[in-house]
């Protein structure tokens, strides 16, 4: 793991009240039956996994959805009580533990399940199944794997909680893919001889989009961070629903004046055509601010200057348009003055999405958190 750097001026702002507002926002459109679980795997979305969960809770999350088993533990180790569910496959070796901390571990075959039960003791393990319905990762494909499953479920030490799907297009305009999704995982749905509590299929983008709908859980990821999930292709229904939480800030190390036929940074792809002012950053690529970013600008005094040559692993240059103070404040990511740079210009500079803009900010970056 790398280090985190907390004797730097280089960090992640994370405004915890936008956090709880995107949250809000979310819940106030849900009916009262309906359950808004956090999905903070990766660290958040890189905000930071247990300041996010307790802003989530205090927002009226009530349960969670994480990756991994180990991102679980995380959770309850920090205190957390609430439901978590996993939401990819896990180890069966790792079953007992699941069940002991009364982690839900998503499941899709007899085979895993039929091992699991020589790993479990006293304890049940809480399960949801995994529906695939056109996703092609995770889950069931048919009736005939599904009543298999729930078969199994009902006699072994298992407790049978919850059934999900999750959608490949919920953010885009076209819905045939998404219509189709719903279809086989209602009659896929209605075909178990016992329904169980949480029957859900809601991500961010539904709920956004299509108002989640019948699913009993939204799990609310992007939307918490306050990013449009379709990469801002389709237009929100309500603009004021998402706010961005983090922004990415720096400050000048160095300021110099270069002459022209100066050059700047690995490769000397930078050549100063008249006299300039440049300055350094203490932020690269190790930091998750990548070489495909240097396609574009930083703000500086609410004004865009331009990364000019190869960003390095851990400084890069800007060119500014006249002298500035060491120690100036110089904003990678999110807004100063009238300019904001957001997560989706990022992503569309280095042919991405914002989620994965947010999830390679290295943890060698200092996370500050506001507004608690
Ligand atoms: C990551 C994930 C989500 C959250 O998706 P967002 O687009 O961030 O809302 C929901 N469900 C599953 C199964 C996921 O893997």
């Amino acid at each position: 793991m790398m280090l985190e750097a907390i004797h730097r001026n280089t960090r992640v702002v994370v405004d915890l009240s936008i956090v709880k507002q995107n949250i809000k926002k979310q819940k106030e459109k849900l009916s009262p039956s309906q359950e808004l679980y956090a999905v903070v795997k990766a660290n958040a979305y890189g905000h930071g996994m247990i300041p996010v969960a307790k802003a989530a809770v205090e927002a009226g999350a009530t349960g969670f959805c994480v990756a991994n088993v180990d991102e679980g533990l995380g959770l309850r180790q920090a205190g957390f009580t609430q439901p978590i569910l996993i939401l990819g496959l896990s180890r069966v070796e790792d079953a007992a533990l699941l069940a002991e901390n009364k982690i839900t571990a998503s499941v899709d075959s007899v085979a895993w399940l039929k091992e699991a039960v020589q790993y479990l003791n006293d304890t049940p393990l809480k399960v949801h199944i995994a529906v695939d319905s056109g996703m092609g990762r995770i889950g069931v494909v048919d009736e005939e794997e599904l009543a298999s499953v729930e078969a199994v479920l009902q006699n072994g030490p298992f407790e049978f909680e919850g059934i999900f799907t999750h959608f490949a297009t919920a953010d885009e305009a076209d819905t045939t893919q998404l219509t189709k999704q719903i279809e086989k995982f209602h009659r896929l749905v209605d075909e178990l001889s016992v329904k169980p509590a949480h029957v859900h299929y809601s991500n961010s983008a539904y709920a956004l989009w299509h108002g989640a709908g019948d699913s009993a859980i939204v799990r609310y990821g992007i939307g918490i961070y306050g990013i449009n999930p379709s990469n801002g292709d389709l237009a929100l229904k309500d603009e004021s629903s998402l706010t961005p939480a983090l922004r990415w800030e720096t400050e000048m190390v160095k300021v110099k004046k270069l002459e022209a036929g100066d050059t700047v940074s690995y490769g000397a792809t930078y050549t100063a055509d008249e006299p300039q002012w440049v300055a350094t950053l203490p932020v690269g690529y190790a930091d998750g601010f990548i070489r495909a970013y240097n396609k574009g600008d930083v703000l500086v005094d609410g004004v865009r200057c331009p990364i000019v040559g190869r960003i390095c692993m851990d400084q890069c240059m800007i060119r500014l348009p006249h002298e500035f103070p060491v120690g100036t404040t110089v904003t990678l990511l999110g807004k100063d003055g009238d300019e904001e740079i957001t997560a989706i210009e990022l992503a569309k500079r280095s042919e991405t999405i914002a989620y994965e803009v947010l999830c390679i900010i290295s943890d060698r970056v200092k996370r500050v958190y506001i507004n608690d």
